[in-house]
C-alpha cells in the first residue's frame, strides 16, 4: 500500500505548510481521492468509516480554493449534526488557518446572549468559513443579517447521522436559502438509500467515493485474550520472554500516557523494549526506528504514530495493548505484521471496558477473532459479554 504524501496534490505551498505543521504525513484513502476531486471543483459524495480523516478531506481543498482564488468574504458553510463536532471541524480548520488568514466561526445551540451577538456580528462581517449545526444556523438565517449570497462551498459532515437526526427538513431550508451555482461536497460514514436520495437532490454530477473498510491479510494469525487491566503486562512478558523466533514486537496502546508503564513493565535483561511517541522529535523517531529495523530493539511500544504510513519490513508479532479506535485502526495496526504474505502474530488484549469496542471491530472486520486461553498462572481473566444488539432492517447480519 502506498500512500500519497501531500506535496504530491495540487494544494497551496501554504496549505502544504499547514499540513505538515498538524503533522499529517501521508493521505489518508479518502483524501487520496477527495481532495483532487474537490479542487477540481466537482460535486462530491465520500462514503468512510469514522476516523477516516474525513474532516481534512473536506477542508483542505476549500481553504485552497479560498486562497488560490482570493475569495473574501463567506464562502463556505459546512453543516454538522452536532455542538461537539462543529467545534472540532473549527478548531482543525482553525489549526490549518494560522497560516492562511482564512477566518471560521462554529455556530451551535446551547450558548448564552454574548455568545449569539458574537455569531451574529461574524456572520454579518462575512466570516470566511461558517461551520454550524442546522437548528442554529437557521435561527441567524432567518434574522437575514447573514451574508450567504457568497456561499459557494456546502459541506454536508455526517450526512447519514444528520438525517436520523431528522434534519432533513432544516438542511432543505437551509440550501433554500444559500445560492444554487456552488460546489457541494456530501460526507458520511454510511450509505443508507435516504443518503442517495438526498445526493440526487442536492449534489450535481458528483464524484462517488467509497472507501470499503479493508480486512486483515490471511496470513496474519489473530488472537484476543480476555484480561483485566493488571493480567496485561506479565501475559505479554509470559508470551515473549522465552520466544525466540519472535525477533521483532511491536506493543501498540492507544494512550500515551500508559507507554512508559509498558515499557517499564516489560524491561528484561536479555533484550532492548523501547518507546515511540508522537512527543517525540521527530529525529529521536528515525533513530529508534532505525534500530528498531536493525534489530537492537526487539519490544517497541507504539501509540497510534507509526501505524500510518511508516514502513516496517518484518514484524513477528503485534499487541494490541487495548482495543484500537475502529476497526481502520485495528487493521493498520495488525497490518504491521505478516505483510507480502509472510506469517505474522496479533494478539489483543481486552479488558471489560474495551469488549463492545471490540465487538464493533469484529462486526467490521466480519471475523470472530479466536479467544485464546489465558495461561493458568495469571489467572483467569473477565468473561466476555457485550449488550445484544438487535438485527436492523436492511443490515446485512453479522456471521460468526
Ligand atoms: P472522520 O471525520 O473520518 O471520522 P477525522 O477527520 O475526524 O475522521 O480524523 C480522525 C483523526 O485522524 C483526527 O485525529 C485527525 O487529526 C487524524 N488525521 C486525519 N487525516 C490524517 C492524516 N493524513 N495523517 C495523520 N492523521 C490524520
Ligand atoms: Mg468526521
Amino acid at each position: 500500500m502506498q500512500s500519497m504524501k501531500f506535496e504530491e496534490f495540487d494544494l497551496a505551498p501554504e496549505i502544504i505548510e499547514a499540513i505538515s505543521y498538524m503533522g499529517f504525513e501521508t493521505a489518508s484513502p479518502i483524501q487520496e481521492k477527495a481532495i483532487p476531486a474537490a479542487i477540481k471543483g466537482k460535486d462530491v459524495l465520500a462514503v468512510a468509516q469514522t476516523g477516516t480523516g474525513k474532516t481534512a478531506a473536506f477542508t483542505l481543498p476549500v481553504l485552497h480554493n479560498i486562497l488560490q482564488n482570493k475569495i473574501t468574504g463567506t464562502s463556505t458553510l459546512i453543516i454538522t449534526p452536532t455542538r461537539e463536532i462543529a467545534l472540532q471541524i473549527d478548531r482543525q480548520i482553525q489549526g490549518f488557518s494560522y497560516f492562511l488568514g482564512i477566518n471560521s466561526l462554529a455556530i451551535y445551540g446551547g450558548g448564552d446572549a454574548d455568545e449569539w451577538e458574537q455569531q451574529k456580528k461574524a456572520l454579518r462581517d462575512g466570516v470566511e468559513v461558517i461551520v454550524a449545526t442546522p437548528g442554529k444556523l437557521l435561527s441567524h438565517l432567518g434574522m437575514n443579517y447573514a451574508k450567504t449570497d457568497k456561499i459557494q462551498h456546502l459541506i454536508l459532515d455526517e450526512a447519514d447521522r444528520m438525517l436520523d437526526m431528522g434534519f432533513l427538513d432544516d438542511i432543505k431550508r437551509i440550501i433554500s436559502k444559500i445560492p444554487k451555482k456552488r460546489q457541494t461536497l456530501m460526507f458520511s460514514a454510511t450509505m443508507p438509500p435516504k443518503i442517495e436520495g438526498l445526493a440526487k437532490q442536492i449534489l450535481n454530477e458528483p464524484e462517488f467515493i467509497s472507501i470499503a473498510i479493508s480486512k486483515p491479510a490471511e496470513s496474519v494469525f489473530q488472537g484476543v485474550y480476555l484480561t483485566y487491566e493488571n493480567q496485561k503486562t506479565p501475559l505479554i512478558n509470559h508470551l515473549i520472554s522465552d520466544q525466540e523466533e519472535y525477533k521483532s514486537i511491536l506493543v501498540f496502546t492507544s494512550t500515551k500516557k500508559k507507554v512508559n508503564d509498558i515499557v517499564r513493565g516489560l524491561r528484561n535483561k536479555n533484550y532492548r523494549v523501547e518507546a515511540i511517541s508522537s512527543d517525540f522529535e521527530q529525529s529521536k523517531r528515525e533513530e529508534i526506528m532505525t534500530e528498531f529495523r536493525a534489530n537492537k530493539i526487539r519490544v517497541l511500544v507504539a501509540t497510534d504514530v507509526i501505524s500510518r504510513g511508516v514502513d516496517i519490513p518484518q514484524i513477528d508479532l503485534v499487541f494490541n495493548y487495548d482495543a484500537p479506535g475502529n476497526a481502520e485502526e485495528y487493521v493498520h495496526r495488525i497490518g504491521r505484521t505478516g505483510r507480502a504474505g509472510a506469517e505474522g502474530v496479533a494478539l489483543t488484549l481486552i479488558n471489560e471496558l474495551d469488549m463492545e469496542k471490540f465487538d464493533a471491530i469484529e462486526k467490521l472486520i466480519e471475523k470472530k477473532v479466536y479467544r485464546a486461553q489465558m495461561p493458568d498462572f495469571i489467572g483467569e481473566g473477565p468473561k466476555w459479554k457485550v449488550k445484544v444488539r438487535r438485527a436492523t432492517k436492511g443490515k446485512k447480519p453479522f456471521r460468526k
